[in-house]
């Protein structure tokens, strides 16, 4: 389980959790993703598992490691 707190529903409203958290403005841009998943042309509809990333990696914006896109893949459906 990836237990990461973000806010408190106490204290703050979701919304201000949710535009302010700096951990969902991490995860919202995808030009933060790193190795595979950030050289990928479908990081923008995909971006992997952040979980797995994390797990894997240490790295919440690290390479998804069960993906089975292979490397150079994207460069084929470019063409
Ligand atoms: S999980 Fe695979 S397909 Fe998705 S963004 Fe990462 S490398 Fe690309």
């Amino acid at each position: 389980m990836l237990h990461l707190e973000i806010g408190d529903l106490k204290k703050q409203s979701l919304r201000e959790i949710w535009e302010n958290a700096e951990m969902l403005k991490l995860l919202r841009n995808r030009e933060n993703l790193k190795g595979k998943c950030g050289r990928c042309t479908y990081k923008y509809v995909c971006g992997g598992c952040r979980r797995a990333a994390y797990i894997f990696t240490g790295d919440l914006m690290g390479p998804d490691p069960y993906c089975w896109v292979e490397e150079n893949e994207e460069d084929e459906t470019a063409r």
